[in-house]
């Protein structure tokens, strides 16, 4: 294994640049803050998608907001903009605080994805605008909608039939499958769902029922994305979307940002240079975490600090970052066997496209185990009711990790942090969960309970 070339270089000779890697290699608990993270102003400057592109992005949504109203009534109440609450949890902030033997400085919220309407998950952000925006170019060009308006015409049979002489096809661990599945079954689009072998059965079965199709996969995500590219590629009449690369999708997930800087100004919560805010994303692929990370700076600049998560046995965003080898190297090449139960974080290779886009953005990247996901999961809902499935946990480890762990401790001090934790605001992004069966999630809760009995 020592002398085996993984981009140009021995696996040595990558311990030997980073020693960090013995630990990441060992499936070990690591935390890594990213020697390459800078000034937000210097930073967006290497960049091609800029503010006007996220904002774009809102108004598409808001255009479609009639049109989700009328088909998914329980977005009515939100007038059929597709959002998520923002909580404090102080009660899992003082399980947490006990668990860990770690103050946790500032205010802790929850940022509840798992309750976003239509999907249940993040995926309901990016996966549903990307095919929101290819419904809308389709029937622009086609003369049958103008951007005036009311969407809302999008729910007639005329529109289904125009969408039924298309097609969408996408590769995913689950939850992107889902909100793709969903929202395009609804346009009346023909879906086909190349599913890698980490997803799930109740997700698997639920999309069958909306007519979309489902081809199995043995193997993991970045081979069942594959397949569906090829499929597309040999169709004109079929959109592929590209979860490795894509921009839409990434700018649905930035849309986030906004929407957050509101609910925190109504929950009288205030972000500057002497109230900093922390956020701690689960990541798979990248495209969401990044998304959201690229929309927050954009807002919070310098005084928002983006930390990823991801599961012990799939650290590929934290390889790529590292070696920025990107979509060079995979998780298997260095010996680990992306093997977790986080499935929608079951990633062996990240998106080159989110890695280098923000290379100087993102803070760091912790890695979390299995089991501490389950014990957490059913901590959570013990303190708080609130159930999310195994992915959706990693951000929550997140604050202890920067205040406990020598490297978060550097990070704190070495951006001159450390008086200004009291005052500052955590954010565990919360990634999905509330389509999860009851009897699934009764098996994680007894999991958890296992695990945090030995
Ligand atoms: C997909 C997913 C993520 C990560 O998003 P990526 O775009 O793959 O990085 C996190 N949590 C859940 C529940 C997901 O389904």
């Amino acid at each position: 294994m020592e002398n085996k070339i993984v981009a140009d270089k021995t696996i040595k000779a990558w311990k030997k640049e980073h020693p960090l890697l013995n630990k990441i290699i060992a499936t070990r608990e690591v935390f890594w803050v990213n020697p390459n993270y800078g000034k937000f102003k210097d930073a967006i400057k290497k960049i091609s998608l800029s503010k006007k592109d996220v904002e774009d992005a809102q108004k598409r949504l808001k255009r479609f907001a009639p049109f989700i109203a009328e088909v998914f009534p329980e977005t009515r109440k939100k007038d059929g903009i597709i959002e998520s609450p923002v909580i404090l949890i102080p009660e899992m902030k003082k399980k947490i605080q006990e668990l860990f033997s770690q103050d946790i400085f500032g205010d802790l919220l929850l940022k509840c994805d798992g309750h976003l309407a239509v999907s249940g998950s993040i995926k309901a952000r990016g996966g549903i605008y990307e095919v929101l925006k290819h419904a809308e170019n389709l029937a622009v060009k086609k003369n049958i909608i103008t951007l005036k308006d009311n969407y809302s015409i999008m729910a007639t049979e005329k529109f289904k039939n125009f969408f039924s002489g298309y097609s969408i096809a996408v590769g995913s661990t689950g939850n992107l499958g889902l909100s793709i599945g969903i929202i395009g079954a609804q346009l009346g689009f023909k879906v086909y769902v190349h599913m890698s072998s980490d997803a799930k059965k109740w997700k698997k079965d639920l999309l069958r029922d909306k007519d979309v199709t489902i081809i199995e996969y043995d193997s993991d995500y970045n081979q069942a994305v594959e397949h569906g590219r090829k499929q597309a590629l040999a169709d004109p009449m079929m959109h592929f979307i590209d979860d490795e690369n894509s921009h839409d999708l990434f700018l649905g997930y930035a849309v986030a940002a906004c929407r957050l800087k509101n609910q925190l100004n109504k929950l009288s919560f205030t972000v500057d240079e002497n109230h900093p805010l922390f956020v701690y994303l689960p990541c798979g692929v990248g495209g969401g975490p990044g998304g959201i990370c690229f929309g927050l700076k954009l807002i919070f600049k310098d005084n928002v600090h983006c930390f990823f998560a991801e599961p012990t046995h799939s650290p590929c965003m934290l390889l790529g970052l590292m070696t920025l080898q990107h979509d060079k190297i995979s998780v298997q090449d260095f010996g680990i066997d992306n093997n977790t139960k986080a499935d929608g974080l079951a990633v062996g290779r990240p998106s080159a496209f989110v890695g280098k886009t923000l290379r100087n953005l993102i803070s760091g990247i912790y890695t979390v185990e299995d089991d501490l996901l389950y014990i957490l999961l059913k901590h959570l809902c013990d303190t708080e009711n609130i159930f999310m499935e195994p992915s959706a946990i990693a951000g929550i480890p997140g604050p202890v990790q920067l205040l406990q762990s020598a490297e978060g401790k550097k990070y704190l001090r070495e951006n001159d942090l450390n008086h200004k934790m009291k005052k500052a605001v955590h954010i565990i992004w919360g990634t999905g969960g509330s389509m999860v069966p009851p009897d699934i999630m009764d098996k994680y809760k007894e999991r958890g309970q296992y695990l945090s009995k030995r």
